[in-house]
C-alpha cells in the first residue's frame, strides 16, 4: 500500500487541478492520496468526480482534508485535518474567515510590492492563481515574471515576501488548540504538518508540540522533504512518547515545488489509526 496524505490543488497553491491530481495519484502509484489544500475543501467536488470516474482496474482512495494555517507563541504552523464533516458549522465559519483574510492580505502584499516598485498588478496575480485562492506563492511567481526576483525562492527573502519582510502583512491564523478542538468536533482528526521543518522558520517546541497531544493532536508528519534525517528520528521518538501516529507525505505541490507525489508516504498501520480516530467523513474509494 503505498499512502500520501499531503497534497496540494489549485483550490489553493497547487498547479494541478483537483482532477489532475487524481491522475497524477494513480500514475504514481499510489493507493491511497489526501487533498489537503490550505484552508479551503473547494477542491473536493471535482477530486471526488475524478476519483469516481476511474476506470475499472486503476483504483484510488481519496482523503478529504485540509491544512489549517495557525499561529501559537508567535510562531506560524500548519495543522492537517482529515475525514472532518465539511458541513459541521463552527469548523467551516473558522474555514472561511481565514479564507476571506488570505483574499484580504493578498490584496495588501501586492500593494506592499509595488509601493517598493515592482511592477505587479493584482490581475497578473489572479491570472497565476487561476481559480485558487491567491497567496504568496502566486505572489512570488507574478514578481519572477516581472524580473524582479530570479526565481520563486529569492522572492519569499526578507526583502519581498518572506514572514516579516518588507512586504509581507500578517494574516488571520488559528490557534491550534483551538483548532486542533474544531477539528475533533467536526469529527476530524488533526496531524501537525512538517513540526521540525526549520527552514520555514523557528518551529514549535516539544513541550507545546505535547500540550497539543494532551489536548487531542492525533499524529505528527515525520517524513517530510523539509525534515533531515536527526529531524525525523527526533519527531518519531517524540511521537512515541505521546502516543501519536507518524505520517509521510510529499506536501505535493504540482510544478510549484520539486517533491513528487509519493515521494514519501505513511505506513499502513499509521493510516488505519487515523481511520480510526476519524467519524466526520469517510475516505471515498474509487
Ligand atoms: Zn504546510
Ligand atoms: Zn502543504
Amino acid at each position: 500500500m503505498r499512502i500520501d496524505l499531503h497534497a496540494h490543488s489549485n483550490a489553493s497553491d497547487g498547479t494541478d487541478t483537483p482532477a489532475e491530481l487524481v491522475a497524477a495519484a494513480v500514475a504514481a502509484g499510489l493507493d491511497v492520496v489526501a487533498l489537503t489544500d490550505h484552508d479551503t475543501i473547494s477542491g473536493y467536488p471535482a477530486a471526488i468526480a475524478a476519483v469516481q470516474a476511474l476506470p475499472a482496474g486503476r483504483r484510488l482512495t481519496l482523503v478529504p482534508g485540509a491544512e489549517l494555517s495557525c499561529r501559537v507563541d508567535g510562531i506560524s504552523m500548519h495543522l492537517l485535518a482529515y475525514l472532518f464533516d465539511p458541513e459541521e458549522p463552527a469548523f467551516a465559519q473558522e474555514r472561511e474567515l481565514t479564507r476571506t483574510d488570505r483574499f484580504r492580505r493578498a490584496r495588501l502584499v501586492v500593494e506592499r510590492c509595488q509601493e517598493l516598485g515592482a511592477p505587479i498588478t493584482w490581475e497578473q496575480v489572479e491570472r497565476i492563481a487561476q481559480a485558487g485562492s491567491v497567496g504568496r506563492p502566486h505572489i512570488a511567481s507574478a514578481l519572477v515574471e516581472a524580473g524582479v526576483v530570479a526565481t520563486v525562492s529569492d522572492a519569499f527573502s526578507s526583502d519581498w515576501l518572506a514572514d516579516r519582510g518588507r512586504a509581507d502583512v500578517p494574516k488571520h491564523e488559528t490557534d491550534p488548540f483551538e483548532a486542533v478542538k474544531l477539528v475533533r468536533a467536526a469529527g476530524g482528526v488533526p496531524v501537525f504538518a512538517h513540526p521540525g521543518a526549520v527552514k520555514r522558520g523557528r518551529t514549535v517546541s516539544d513541550q507545546v508540540i505535547g500540550e497539543l497531544a494532551a489536548a487531542g493532536l492525533g499524529g505528527l508528519e515525520v517524513d517530510h522533504i523539509d525534515h533531515d534525517e536527526p529531524t525525523r528520528a527526533r519527531l518519531r521518538a517524540l511521537a512515541a512518547e505521546l502516543g501519536l501516529f507518524t505520517t509521510g507525505s510529499s506536501d505535493y505541490h504540482g510544478s510549484r515545488k520539486t517533491v513528487r507525489l509519493g515521494e514519501f508516504t505513511t505506513a499502513p498501520q499509521d493510516y488505519q489509526a487515523l481511520l480510526d480516530q476519524a467519524t466526520g467523513a469517510r475516505p471515498i474509494v474509487g
